[in-house]
């Protein structure tokens, strides 16, 4: 009878998410449309080429036991140019599985906020701290976390985004380089510095969507909320 009560709450929590993340908002024409500056095709192009030499390698990575563990790497997907990058933790079973990040249930709460901030998933930069699936969704251990680390800050300094939005603590203490929690650090702006020579990127740190998933109440959805207002407002983007 738990299974029942599991997809009572299942559905329960689709329909309160499509409330609060896309209902009565129009989404139908984009915000990064709208609004993104205009970057030349060959840039693409080649940022495209690079992100996927990246991949190639996460493909073959065997740094840690991780390697020989996976299914399927995991590097990341999206606009090779976005204005936005969401960094989550690793791969969980289904990421694993289809070798794409964020497409299990985490996944699609986190497609619904990316509609509810009036962008769709192909305009931003979607990939997690860690390439492999740690076993049975573990957190990631400080070794493979320096492993695979080098991975993002290549794909970052490629992509060079506005912002960065991290997905939860690992995502936010691996990024800004401290052992803050999560509830003190979200809701501000931090920096990444992807260089000596480069300016340094903007971190929102925010609630992983799977955190969201097993904490929703109201007020975590509205921190979220609160936390992806900011992005838009600092990207000069309309909020929905
Ligand atoms: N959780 C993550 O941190 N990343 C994914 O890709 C999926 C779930």
């Amino acid at each position: 009878m738990e299974k029942d009560v599991d997809i009572n709450k299942i559905g329960r929590q689709h329909a309160e998410m499509d409330n609060f993340f896309t209902g009565g908002f129009t989404t139908r024409s984009s915000n990064a449309e709208q609004k993104q500056p205009k970057i030349d095709r060959a840039a693409i192009a080649e940022a495209a080429k690079e992100l996927e030499k990246i991949a190639d390698e996460t493909r073959q990575c065997r740094k840690c036991d991780l390697g020989s563990l996976r299914t399927n790497a995991v590097p990341g997907e999206g606009a090779p140019k976005a204005r936005i990058v969401f960094v989550g933790e690793g791969p969980g079973a289904d990421e694993d599985a289809q070798g794409r990040p964020f497409v299990g249930r985490a996944g699609q709460l986190l497609d619904k906020v990316i509609e509810a901030c009036g962008l769709k998933r192909s305009e931003v930069f979607i990939c997690n701290i860690l390439k492999c699936r740690p076993p049975g969704n573990r957190d990631p251990r400080a070794d493979e976390i320096i492993n695979c680390f080098p991975y993002l800050q290549r794909q970052l300094e490629i992509i060079g985004p506005e912002i960065i939005v991290a997905l939860g603590a690992p995502a936010a203490k691996t990024l800004l380089n401290t052992s803050k929690a999560i509830g003190q650090l979200r809701g501000q702006f931090h920096e990444y510095y992807a260089g000596l020579d480069r300016p340094p990127i903007k971190v929102m740190p925010t609630y992983h969507t799977a955190y969201l998933l097993r904490n929703y109440s109201q007020e975590n959805r509205r921190r979220v909320w609160e936390d992806m207002k900011k992005v838009l407002a600092e990207l000069n983007l309309p909020v929905p």
